[in-house]
Parts: C-alpha cells; sequence; structure tokens
C-alpha cells in the first residue's frame, strides 16, 4: 500500500518548477497580490516572487491548471510575464548575455496610458474653458478611460482575492465622484493615480539597478591564451581551466588563479578595500578586480555563473527579498489599517446625512475622499524600500547583509565580540623564536612540522613555512589529530607528539618542568608560545608573532564612538591577549576553549543585542549564538554561508560601516513611516473637516508613495 507521503511524493512528480520573470511591479503589495492570486489557482504549490529581482518561482501540476491560464491570471492584474526558461541567455556572436530587452519609461505600457488620459484631461479642459455649456461632461471621457483600465485591474485582483485594493478604492471614489457629478475631479484623480504609478515604477527601476551596478563590474570580453596567441572571447562563455592574459588597466574577467606575472589588483569594486592587493604566482583574483601594474596569466577558477560577483548578487537579491521584522508588522498593521478606513468612509457617507439631516452630496464627497486615504501603499513600501537600498548600498562597499533582519539588527547592537586570530590580527603568525629544551632547534622544528603537517590552523601552516624556509626535511608522522583551541598531536619516531598552548602542556605533564618564566616573557611582548611535549615531557618552545590588521585599531575607535563595546575573545593565553589588546584598545577575554566562548558571547547578550565577528574559519558556532554573526573572510564560502553579514574586505573599519548604514537604513524606515503615516493622518482630518479636494487625497498617497521610494534611495548615494 502506498503511505500518504509515498502519495505526495508522486504527486510532486507531475509538477513542474517554473521561474517566470515579472514585469510593471512598482510597489511591493503587488508582489503580494500575484502571489495570492497565483496560489489560488489549483495544482499551484510553493509559490514566491521576489519583488526586486522580479523572479516569480512556483511548481505547477499541469494537468490542473495549464501555464497559458496561470500567464493569463498574471496578465489580467496588469503585470507583464514571462518564462524564464525561454529567454534565450546565451545569443552565438559578439553580445553575450541577452538580458530582457530593456524599455525606456517613457515607451512602457504605463507611460503610454498616462499620456492618453492626460490628453483627454487637456482636451477636456480646453472644451469646458471655450464652451462652458459642456463643462459638465468634457472630463468625463478621461475618467472613464481610468475607469475602464484601473476598474477592470481592481475586479480581476477581487475575484483572486485582494479586495480591498488601491484600484478597488481608487475605481470607488472615481465612479462615485462621476455619480454626483464631479466630473473634473473624477478625471483628475485617475490621471494623479497614473501618474504616481508611472513615478513609482520609475524610482523602483532605480533601486533595482543598484545591484545591478555589481554585475556590470566583470568585462564582457577576455583575451584566452591559445598558444602562443591571445583571443577575445565573451567573458561569459570562459570555462574552468582556461588561461586569460590581463593586462595592466583590464579588468579580471573571471575569478581564478595567477599563474605568471606580478601586479597589484585593486579589488575595491567587490570588497571595498581600497589599498590594492599584491599578486604574484599563486594568488587568488576575483572578477572585477582592476589590474594595475603588470600583465597577468590567470587560470579561470569558476564559471561565469558563480563568480564572486554573482554569487554576491545572488545573496543579496535574497536577502532583498526577505522580509524583515518591521516590514512584517508593517504588513499585518495595514491589513486591518484598510477595512477601518473603508468602514470609517461609509460611515462618514451614512451617519451625518441619516442621523443629522446633512446634506448628501457633501458628504458622499468627503467619504469618497477618505477611500483614497485609505490605500497603505506608501505604508507598505516603507521599510522594503529602505531595506533595499540599504543592503544594495552595502553590497556596494563589499558589506554583504544577508537580509532586511540582519539589517535592522545590527545597528541596534552595543557590543561586539571579535575573534583574535585572522580577524583582529592578520591571521598570518611568523615564527619568531624558537626554544630548543633537550635537543636542538633544528630536530624541535623538525618534530613540530611533522605533527602540523594536516592541521589547518594558522599556527599549523606558521611551523610548517618555517621548517620549510629551514630547509628541514618533515619526518614521517602517523595519527595526526587536533584538539580545537589547544593543540595537535601524532605520532613521530614512535613517540606521542604534541604541540599545543601552554595551558595544554600544564595539564598533560604538570607545573615542575615547563619554563613558565620564558613564556612569560615571550607572551608579554605579544607573541603566541606553543610548547612542543614528546611523550607527556616539555622539549621545546616555539614563540610566534601574528601582526594586528593595519586598520585594527581605528576600527576599534569607531566603534567607540559609536557607542559600541569591543571585546576581543581568544583561545590565546592571558598575556598574549593583553599585550595585543593593549595596542588596540580592547577589551580582553582570554584563555578561552571554543565553548567558553560561546558562554561569553552569552553573557554580553543581556540587554542589548551581540555580533560576534570572525574569520568564519573555526568560529562558525560563535558566529551563530551571537545575534548577528559577522563574517570577515574575503569572501570565503564558509563566510558567505555560515554569518548574517560577511565584510568581503578584510578591513577591520568595515564593522563600524555596517552599524552606521543599519542606522542610517533604520532613520530612514522611520522618516519614511513618519512620511506615509503623517500624510494620512493630515489628511484624515482635514478631509472630515471639509478642506480636502478628492485630488489632494489621491495625490497624499501616490506622493508618499513616491517621496519614501526617493528617501530610500538617498541611502544608495550615501558617501563612504
Ligand atoms: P584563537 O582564539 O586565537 O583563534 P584557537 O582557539 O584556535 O585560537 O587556539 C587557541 C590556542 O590553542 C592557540 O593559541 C594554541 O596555543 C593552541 N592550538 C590550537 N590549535 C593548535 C595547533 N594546530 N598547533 C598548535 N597549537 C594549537
Ligand atoms: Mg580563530
Amino acid at each position: 500500500m502506498l503511505d500518504e507521503a509515498h502519495i505526495g511524493q508522486l504527486a510532486a512528480e507531475g509538477k513542474s518548477t517554473l521561474r517566470y520573470k515579472v514585469a510593471h511591479m512598482d510597489c511591493p503589495s503587488c508582489a503580494t497580490k500575484i502571489e495570492t492570486a497565483v496560489g489560488r489557482l489549483p495544482g499551484v504549490e510553493d509559490v514566491s516572487l521576489s519583488y526586486h529581482s522580479q523572479v516569480l518561482r512556483l511548481k505547477l501540476d499541469e494537468a490542473a491548471t495549464p501555464r497559458e491560464q496561470l500567464e493569463g491570471t498574471i496578465r489580467g492584474l496588469g503585470f507583464g510575464v514571462e518564462d524564464m526558461d525561454r529567454i534565450p541567455v546565451l545569443v552565438e556572436g559578439e553580445t553575450d548575455v541577452a538580458a530582457p530587452a530593456k524599455q525606456p519609461w517613457w515607451m512602457t505600457p504605463k507611460a503610454r496610458l498616462t499620456g492618453l488620459i492626460g490628453l483627454f484631461v487637456a482636451v477636456g479642459f480646453l472644451v469646458s474653458w471655450f464652451a462652458p455649456a459642456l463643462e459638465d461632461y468634457a472630463l468625463v471621457p478621461a475618467a472613464l478611460v481610468g475607469l475602464a483600465v484601473f476598474g477592470r485591474r481592481a475586479l480581476a485582483l477581487a475575484r483572486v482575492g485582494s479586495p480591498f485594493s488601491i484600484e478597488m478604492l481608487m475605481s470607488i471614489a472615481t465612479a462615485g465622484a462621476l455619480i454626483i457629478g464631479e466630473t473634473a475631479e473624477a478625471s483628475i484623480v485617475v490621471l494623479l493615480f497614473a501618474v504616481g504609478e508611472l513615478l513609482e515604477g520609475v524610482a523602483a527601476g532605480s533601486a533595482r539597478s543598484g545591484i545591478e551596478a555589481l554585475a556590470a563590474l566583470v568585462p564582457r570580453t577576455a583575451l584566452v591564451i591559445d598558444g602562443e596567441i591571445a583571443r577575445e572571447v565573451p567573458a561569459s562563455r570562459l570555462e574552468i581551466g582556461q588561461v586569460v592574459l590581463v593586462r595592466p588597466g583590464d579588468r579580471v574577467p573571471a575569478d581564478g588563479k595567477v599563474v605568471d606575472g606580478e601586479s597589484d589588483v585593486d579589488e575595491s569594486p567587490v570588497t571595498g578595500e581600497s589599498v590594492p592587493v599584491p599578486k604574484q604566482v599563486g594568488s587568488a583574483v576575483i572578477a572585477g578586480g582592476i589590474n594595475a601594474t603588470g600583465a597577468l596569466q590567470v587560470r579561470v577558477m569558476r564559471a561565469a555563473a558563480d563568480n564572486t560577483i554573482a554569487r554576491i548578487i545572488h545573496l543579496v537579491e535574497e536577502a532583498q527579498a526577505s522580509k524583515s521584522p518591521t516590514a512584517r508588522f508593517i504588513e499585518r498593521f495595514s491589513a486591518r489599517y484598510t477595512p477601518f478606513v473603508i468602514l470609517v468612509a461609509v460611515l462618514t457617507v451614512l451617519v451625518p446625512p441619516l442621523a443629522f439631516g446633512a446634506d448628501w452630496h457633501t458628504w458622499i464627497y468627503r467619504g469618497l475622499a477618505l477611500l483614497l486615504i485609505g490605500c497603505p501603499c506608501a505604508l507598505v513600501l516603507s521599510t522594503p524600500a529602505a531595506i533595499t537600498s540599504g543592503i544594495a548600498a552595502g553590497a556596494r562597499r563589499g558589506l554583504l547583509i544577508k537580509g532586511g533582519g540582519a539589517l535592522e539588527t545590527i545597528g541596534r547592537v552595543r557590543a561586539i565580540a571579535f575573534d583574535k586570530t585572522g580577524t583582529l590580527t592578520q591571521g598570518r603568525p611568523q615564527v619568531t623564536d624558537l626554544v630548543s629544551l633537550t635537543g636542538n632547534e633544528r630536530s624541535l622544528l623538525g618534530m613540530a612540522a611533522a605533527v602540523e603537517n594536516g592541521s589547518s590552523h594558522p599556527i599549523a601552516r606558521a611551523i610548517l613555512d618555517r621548517a620549510a624556509g629551514d630547509g628541514i626535511p618533515l619526518r614521517p608522522a602517523r595519527g595526526q589529530k587536533a584538539l580545537p583551541g589547544r593543540a595537535a598531536q601524532a605520532v613521530v619516531g614512535g613517540k606521542l607528539v604534541e604541540v599545543g598552548s601552554p595551558r595544554h602542556a600544564l595539564e598533560r605533564c604538570g607545573p615542575e618542568s615547563i619554563p613558565a618564566d620564558r613564556i612569560a616573557a615571550l607572551e608579554d611582548e605579544g607573541k603566541t608560545v606553543v610548547v612542543v611535549l614528546a611523550d607527556a615531557q616539555p622539549v621545546g618552545l616555539i614563540a610566534l608573532r601574528d601582526e594586528p590588521r593595519p586598520d585594527a585599531l581605528r576600527g576599534i575607535a569607531a566603534l567607540r564612538e559609536l557607542g559600541v563595546r569591543s571585546v576581543m575573545l581568544t583561545g590565546d593565553n592571558g598575556r598574549t591577549g593583553q599585550a595585543i589588546g593593549r595596542k588596540l584598545g580592547i577589551e580582553v577575554k582570554a584563555d578561552l576553549l571554543p565553548e567558553n566562548k560561546l558562554s561569553e558571547i552569552a553573557a554580553l547578550k543581556v540587554g542589548a543585542p551581540v555580533a560576534m565577528v570572525g574569520d568564519g574559519i573555526n568560529d562558525g558556532p560563535a558566529l551563530a549564538a551571537a545575534d548577528v554573526g559577522i563574517a570577515m573572510g574575503g569572501g570565503t564560502d564558509v563566510a558567505l554561508e555560515t554569518a548574517d553579514a560577511a565584510l568581503l574586505g578584510n578591513r577591520v573599519e568595515g564593522v563600524a560601516d555596517l552599524i552606521a548604514l543599519s542606522r542610517a537604513t533604520m532613520t530612514n524606515i522611520h522618516q519614511n513611516v513618519a512620511v506615509a503615516l503623517g500624510l494620512k493622518a493630515v489628511f484624515l482630518v482635514t478631509t472630515l473637516l471639509g478642506v480636502t479636494d478628492l485630488w489632494l487625497a489621491i495625490l497624499a498617497d501616490t506622493g508618499a508613495t513616491v517621496l519614501v521610494t526617493l528617501n530610500a534611495l538617498r541611502l544608495l548615494r550615501r558617501a563612504k
């Protein structure tokens, strides 16, 4: 017999996953409308529509609803729809990526409709000017054209589950105005509504292009080295393993590795790190970087579709589509707000004439104006518009924020925990001292290197580099094992050799045999000391120094200025930690095992949210434990995936930038909400007092929407 899960699976197999590009959405509530409408069709599942990327994804059982019907439903609501899998992406020849043809805004159907209504209104006014006898009828055609278009859309929306749309409110108001003989008012209302929609569309388009600018960083063509010659090919067609020539002044066309040449590459367009990065054979380069000085040959390591920029754009689009807590709150609020205003409008029409014998015409007119105030479009837009711009503004400066929620939280953070190694320091420690207690320095280094071979810890790399530099051959070792936060161990020459923290050594062999004074002296210089043990007996010390990042001091100072407390968490010992902490002006919690880092974060969390900044390599749990995990990883996969935000450039100052950006975004949201609600409140009062005309009421809505969108765009222009 088939169980339910199995049946479900069979049913799911009959479904195809479809992707559509939806055009003409100019308000996030449009996305909700379409989602609701499409979700109600039989056989449709998992509908998600991103307002910003304009991509609609869904599963469709084509036996229940044919594709044509689905597409027709969306068109019926007044939106364009195009099957993405039918849009040709690659075209032969020079033009490589065929973006769906972009119409200039004045050519869009919306613009033509607005022009038409505008023409009718102009003619109407001329007619009533020259022939006052026709005054009552001259503007009816303009109103009817608008009513026909918007009324039809209102009905389509009502049929698919959104009866209280702005189109519905507007159509009722227009029809009502025509009926009570206010024809000029009716025509102006439809005209302003059309103009508003047009402006919103234009503004929303420029918000979208904020992120498209990133894609433009990748050059369109690349020079593939083919034997002796370099051949020009579209960058989107580069294949993994090909070698490309990047001349000075060129942009790097693909993520790859340098195989020949030496140069400085300015990666600031992607990472926000303004200092050019020196590159030599073996260095990784990312698509979009500008090659400054020398010619480079680069082996392509990633195809265009999943290079760093493509992944950033994808993450940004997902982030922009995610709903922040404020946005969700406002959506819940507006779901109640509209019916409430409609109720007030109905009461306004009925109560004064019926209860107090007031004039019907006056109160119907006021009721209609109230209907127009019932549209929450500007309010619904207030938060997502700001979040979208904020996320795009960050991405342009190498601050990748993975959701509206994270963006909202970061600004409220009062304490930030920093991992030391690789975050506040460069993560590339160098061996500075070798202290042999029994044999010579070479055998000490050889033993340590054998143990560290295979460990990915920065200390391990430093020891291996030093051994290689001194020409010490690697001794065979087996049973290599890491004790995270403590040591590495292996069996070398029949002995269990361990390289680990002094604390680990102390636990292994007691205080007597450990040269505590020498360790302390080295640690006071800010060096990390590891003890090499053979069969639980100390045989030597290795001291390493990891230089702080050049901007760490400034980064911490910038945070202090923002009123944020910084704490360094480290598994290193207290002396080393304090020595570095003094230099950087940061509080220090040292000697922490990985699990202690988690409890430190929990302790900081009391009262206000906490952010944790790490390199994303061995501090995943701590990043996850904080309210906001910020990875500083130069765009490594781990960093991009585990954290809530990532600093693509390795700049400590980026943390303060993130906080400032978040606060600016929240201020922007508050301004937007104030504009949206403030205008409504003013017009609510003036309407009831009878001093608002219908056209002012519609202006309050479309005007507010445009203001809110423009205000949000200011975030994109924010200087560094
Ligand atoms: P951090 O907090 O600086 O990132 P870890 O928690 O990774 O440091 O490690 C803490 C301490 O444990 C190091 O300072 C070192 O003494 C010891 N340790 C951890 N792994 C190793 C290793 N592979 N080799 C030597 N020592 C290690
Ligand atoms: Mg670390």
